[in-house]
C-alpha cells in the first residue's frame, strides 16, 4: 500500500452516517480536574512557571500527580487560599502580589507565569485576570503574566492544556497577509516526538514549522491570515476557536496516532504546502512500514478483542480509530468528557457503526453497561481502574496514555503495546 492510499473503515460496518447517534450523559462523573495539566506543561514550557490559586486539595493533587522527587528548582506551585470572607478578599489579593513578588524576585529566569485558578469559593471570588493585569503592569517587559482556569467545575483533565493554550493566543505576534505561508503545531508534545515531527516536515520541504507550546515560551510564534495549523491533540477545541479568530486555517486531517493516522496529519500538511506527492510517499514510506511492523507485532493479541473507553481524557475518539483500523480491535463503548465533531469527524467516520458513542458521564449508569458488555479492555480513570479488576475486567489507566509518548511513526508500536499489556498480564495470570 502506498503511503497516500486512503483509510478505510473496518468491515464490521463503515459509519456511513454523518451524525451518529450519541448517548449524552450528565450525571457524576469521575475526571480529573484541568490541573492535571500543569505536570505535563511544565516539563514542556522551560521558562514557565504555574502558580495554582486553591485549596490544600489542589496541591496534594498536583504533588500526587506529579508522583516523582523533584530535583530541580519546580516550576509549579499552590498559594493556598484559606477560608475567607468576601471583606477579606482585598488582602487576598495584597497576599497574591506578595507571593508574584517573592517567587520571580527569586526566581528571575522566569518568563511566562500562568496564575492558574481553581474551584474553591475562594478562589471563584478573586479576579484572577485583574491580577494577571495589574502584575502584568508591574513586571512587564520581563515577565509576562497570564491566567486560565483548571477548575474542577469548568475544566475535566486535558482542557486545562486547552485553557492554558487558549490563554497564549492573543500574546502570539502578528504575521502580516505579506508574509510567507507558515505552519504551527498545536498540542504539547514529548521533545522527542517534537524533534521527529521537524525531521519529517524539513525532509518534506516545509520549512516554516513552529510548535505551540514550544520549549521556551520567550519565543512564541507569528501568527496572521498565511498561518495554517495542525492539531496534534483533539481536545483543543478553544484554541482552535482562537487561533481561527486570529486569521489562521485549521488543516482538517486524522490526528497523528497509528502509521494511517500520522500519514494522513502529514499528508494534510504537505497538501497546503504544494509538496509533490511522489516526493512525500518517498519521505514518509520509510517511517510508515517501520510504524506498521511495529504495531503487527501486537496484532494476534488485540485483533477481535473487545474495548470499552470511559469518558477521560478526550483522546478516546482518535486512539478507538487506531485500534479499529490498524489491529482489528472491536470498539464496543467510546465514551469522551466532550465531543467536537468538527475536530473529529474524520475520526468519527472511521470507527465501526455499531460502536456505541457516548458523551459525559452518570458513572453509575456507565458501570453498569461495561458490567452488561464485560470488554475485554476497559480504558479508564484512576479509581474505577481497581474496582473493575476486583470484578475480573481487565482495565488500562487512561492518564498512562496522556503521559506517554504515543503520537507519530516512531511511538506506534509502544502504542499498541500499551493495550496489549494488559491482555498479557491478565492471560498469564489466567494460566
Ligand atoms: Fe479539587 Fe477543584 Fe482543586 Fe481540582 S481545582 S484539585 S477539583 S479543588
Amino acid at each position: 500500500m502506498s503511503a497516500d492510499s486512503t483509510l478505510v473503515a473496518p468491515s464490521s460496518g463503515c459509519a456511513t452516517t454523518s451524525q451518529p447517534e450519541i448517548l449524552r450523559q450528565r450525571g457524576q462523573r469521575e475526571v480529573f480536574c484541568g490541573l492535571t495539566g500543569i505536570i505535563w506543561l511544565h516539563r514542556k514550557m522551560q521558562d514557565a512557571f504555574f502558580l495554582v490559586v486553591g485549596s490544600r486539595t489542589c496541591a496534594h493533587l498536583l504533588q500526587s500527580a506529579a508522583g516523582v522527587m523533584i530535583f530541580a528548582e519546580p516550576r509549579f506551585a499552590t498559594a493556598i487560599i484559606e477560608e475567607r470572607d468576601l471583606a477579606g478578599m482585598a488582602d487576598c489579593q495584597d497576599e497574591l502580589d506578595r507571593i508574584v513578588d517573592r517567587l520571580l524576585v527569586r526566581r528571575p529566569e522566569i518568563r511566562t507565569l500562568f496564575l492558574v485558578g481553581s474551584c474553591p469559593s475562594e478562589v471563584i471570588k478573586l479576579d484572577l485576570g485583574k491580577a494577571a493585569q495589574r502584575l502584568g503592569v508591574k513586571f512587564g517587559g520581563r515577565t509576562r503574566i497570564l491566567n486560565y482556569s483548571g477548575s474542577g467545575i469548568e475544566t475535566t483533565f486535558t482542557e486545562g492544556e486547552d485553557a492554558c493554550l487558549t490563554s497564549l493566543v492573543p500574546e502570539m505576534p502578528a504575521a502580516s497577509a505579506a508574509e510567507a505561508q507558515n505552519l504551527l503545531v498545536i498540542g504539547a508534545l514529548p521533545d522527542i516526538v517534537e524533534d521527529q515531527f521537524r525531521r519529517l516536515f524539513t525532509e518534506l520541504g516545509i520549512a516554516t514549522v513552529d510548535f505551540l507550546p514550544a520549549k521556551r515560551m520567550a519565543d512564541l510564534p507569528k501568527v496572521g491570515p498565511n498561518t495554517v495549523f495542525l492539531l496534534a491533540q483533539p481536545f483543543l477545541t478553544e484554541t482552535t476557536g482562537a487561533l481561527q479568530r486570529r486569521g489562521a486555517k485549521r488543516l482538517d486531517a486524522l490526528f497523528p496516532f497509528g502509521a494511517e493516522g500520522t500519514t494522513d496529519w502529514l499528508r494534510a500538511a504537505a497538501e497546503a504546502f504544494g509538496v509533490d506527492r511522489i516526493h512525500f510517499n518517498r519521505v514518509v514510506a520509510p517511517g510508515r512500514e517501520r510504524a506498521k511492523r511495529a504495531i503487527a507485532h501486537c496484532r494476534d493479541r488485540l485483533e477481535g478483542k473487545r474495548i470499552t473507553f470511559l469518558p477521560d481524557s478526550q483522546l478516546e475518539l482518535p486512539l478507538a480509530r487506531f485500534l479499529a483500523t490498524e489491529l482489528g480491535m472491536v470498539p464496543v463503548e467510546v465514551g469522551t468528557p466532550y465531543l467536537n465533531r468538527e475536530l473529529n469527524a474524520r475520526e468519527l467516520a472511521l470507527l465501526p457503526a455499531a460502536t456505541r458513542l457516548s458523551e459525559g458521564q452518570d458513572v453509575d449508569l456507565q458501570l453498569d453497561r461495561v458490567r452488561a458488555d464485560r470488554p475485554d479492555l476497559t480504558v479508564c480513570g484512576l479509581g474505577l481502574a481497581n474496582p473493575l479488576e476486583a470484578e475480573g475486567l481487565s482495565t488500562k489507566w487512561a492518564i498512562e496514555l496522556v503521559f506517554s509518548p504515543i503520537h507519530g511513526f516512531e511511538q506506534a508500536g509502544d502504542l499498541a503495546e500499551l493495550f496489549a499489556r494488559p491482555l498479557r498480564r491478565r492471560d498469564i495470570l489466567r494460566v
